[in-house]
């Protein structure tokens, strides 16, 4: 097995980690209903996408269940 040769460095490390960060999912303001839902993606409030209803609100994820 390869081993490494020399210690990585505080400031090696620190630099390669600037790299490492969270990224923003892309949020956008819902048209049917104005909350912010992931663009691209059926609106999780309201059901609406691209200006119609695709998936039924009405039901509670309960009655789903049965
Ligand atoms: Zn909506």
């Amino acid at each position: 097995m390869a081993v490494p040769k020399r210690r990585t460095s505080k400031t090696r490390k620190r630099k390669r980690r600037t790299h490492f960060k969270l990224a923003v999912p892309g949020m956008v303001v819902c048209d049917n209903c104005g909350e912010m839902k992931l663009a691209h993606r059926v609106c999780k409030e309201c059901g609406h996408y691209n200006g119609r209803e695709v998936v039924s609100k009405t039901e509670t994820p309960e009655d789903a269940e049965e």
